[in-house]
């Protein structure tokens, strides 16, 4: 497990940082002002973290405008039925 001095969790891709940013919209409500919206390259670790400041991350403004967002909330919200019966 790589550390950062930022002590934010390392993501070794761009993509990995991406489908992370997506799955966390995906599974906790966050407001319009809260939550993470990017993903950068740390200067410290030379890998990725996720930040909620800055411009939206292209590939999540296209999933929630596509609607992907909303079809993954929803089916997740079906596992964890399924999961807590
Ligand atoms: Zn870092």
């Amino acid at each position: 497990m790589i550390k950062c001095l930022s002590h934010k969790k390392v993501y070794l891709t761009v993509e990995i940082a991406e489908e992370a940013l997506i799955g966390a919209r995906t599974r906790f409500e966050y407001g319009n002002q809260s939550g993470p919206v990017g993903v950068y390259q740390c200067e410290d670790c030379g890998y990725y973290h996720l930040t909620s400041k800055g411009p939206i991350n292209p590939r999540l403004a296209e999933c929630q405008s596509n609607g992907r967002l909303k079809l993954e909330k929803e089916a997740q919200q079906w596992l964890d039925k399924i999961k807590h019966k």
